[in-house]
């Protein structure tokens, strides 16, 4: 693990414990956690995905697989009075009239969604 992903590992150490709580309610074994990950996150999917494995490793949900789902940036613009999704995180402005934009809808996802238990 490189240095610069300590944070996933945090991260991912977080979900593991949070999964090990819900599952402990649960019979049975978890066999996948699915993910929702945007990308104002600040967290990379690939760095996310081995630190997961790291984590997992000697836990009571060892072996379960971590599937991520990306989610789009939406932001809302002004101007157009909707929302809009943006390919990039670099360009603030709305893709159909340019006007900038901060408002941020969605893109900051960093919660499981779902869990299959065996
Ligand atoms: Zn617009």
């Amino acid at each position: 693990m490189q240095p610069q992903h300590m944070h996933e590992l945090s991260v991912a150490m977080g979900i593991v414990e949070g999964v090990e709580e819900e599952s402990a309610r649960h019979d049975g074994c978890v066999s996948a956690v699915h993910l929702r990950l945007g990308p104002l996150s600040g967290v990379v999917k690939e760095a996310l995905l081995s630190a997961f494995e790291l984590a997992c490793a000697g836990s009571s949900i060892e072996g379960a697989h971590l599937i991520i789902e990306e989610v789009p940036i939406v932001v809302y613009c002004p101007a157009c009075q909707a929302q809009q999704t943006i390919g990039s995180i670099q360009w603030f402005c709305c893709p159909k009239c340019g006007a900038p934009t901060s408002e941020v809808i969605q893109g900051k996802e960093l919660e499981i969604v779902a869990l299959e238990i065996e």
